[in-house]
């Protein structure tokens, strides 16, 4: 099998806090394509594991690959120009900026071509006519069009996660990383948050770090399972439901 074919993968990933492992020689492979759920639950090590893939910490052994490439010294931001896509929820929208502004900015600044953000800013807009066209693409594909011209802030709530999944894809991601999208959510919200992924992301590669299990069966290709900082686990949403280990791990606590 082709490199490419892999988008990401870690090799003996161990993350220790002191004497604590909190990542026991995590061994994880992501295909192109799939949406892929990691589970477990609560200390199993999946905020942990999510932080290590995007470079928010240092690794205490193994490497991450990405493309086929190693990454597991490059900055969080070297891994975004690479194609790793993060969504930072609320903070990574600029309330007092328009929609198409919010959008243009990310494909502009974190794309990967050698924008600099602050130079971005202040340039003409006619000088980035390729940032306008994957601009209004982006709008088109959140279902933002029409208000593309409204202040962030002004937005509904359910437009503000779109806004949120459009700055992501600005920036034209192989990868789309997801940290618990629908914490602290309504059943109402979450639902709605169920719909905008499965609209807005069908054809993305996605990485969901999820507690909420009912979310993972519904969404997700393969789902890992982990528990204690290992792997338990892993399978198709069938495979990980009949699994009376992971119904052990979660009923036991
Ligand atoms: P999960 O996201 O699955 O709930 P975490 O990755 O947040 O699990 O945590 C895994 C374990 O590592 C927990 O026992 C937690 O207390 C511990 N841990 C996480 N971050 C730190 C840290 N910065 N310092 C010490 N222990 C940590």
């Amino acid at each position: 099998r082709a490199a490419e074919e892999q988008i990401l993968r870690t090799d003996g990933l161990v993350k220790k806090f002191g004497q604590f492992v909190a990542t026991d020689r995590i061994d994880l492979t992501v295909e192109r394509g799939e949406f892929r759920s990691i589970i477990g639950p609560n200390g199993a090590g999946k905020t942990t594991l999510f932080n290590l893939v995007t470079g928010a910490l240092p690794v205490t052994e193994g490497e991450i690959y990405f493309d086929g490439e190693e990454i597991t010294g490059l900055s969080p931001s070297e891994r975004v120009r690479r194609g790793m896509g993060r969504s930072f929820q609320i903070s990574n929208v600029f309330g007092g900026l328009t929609v198409r502004e919010n959008v243009r900015l990310a494909a502009q600044s974190i794309g990967r071509d050698e924008y600099n953000a602050l130079e971005a800013l202040f340039k003409p807009t006619d000088r980035y006519d390729g940032m306008n066209e994957r601009t209004d693409a982006v709008l088109e594909r959140i279902g933002l069009a029409d208000v593309a011209e409204e202040q962030a802030d002004a937005l509904a709530y359910g437009d503000k996660r779109r806004l949120e999944i459009g700055v992501v894809l600005a920036t034209d991601p192989d990868l789309v990383l997801f940290d618990e999208p629908t914490a602290g959510m309504s059943a109402e919200e979450t639902q709605e948050t169920i719909d905008l992924i499965e609209d807005v992301l069908v054809d993305q590669t996605l990485l969901l770090i999820e507690h909420d299990i009912e979310l993972v069966m519904e969404l997700s290709d393969r789902i890992t399972v982990l528990n204690r900082g290992e792997i338990l686990a892993e399978g198709t949403p069938e495979e990980i439901a009949a699994n009376e280990d992971v119904q052990d791990a979660y009923l036991g606590g």
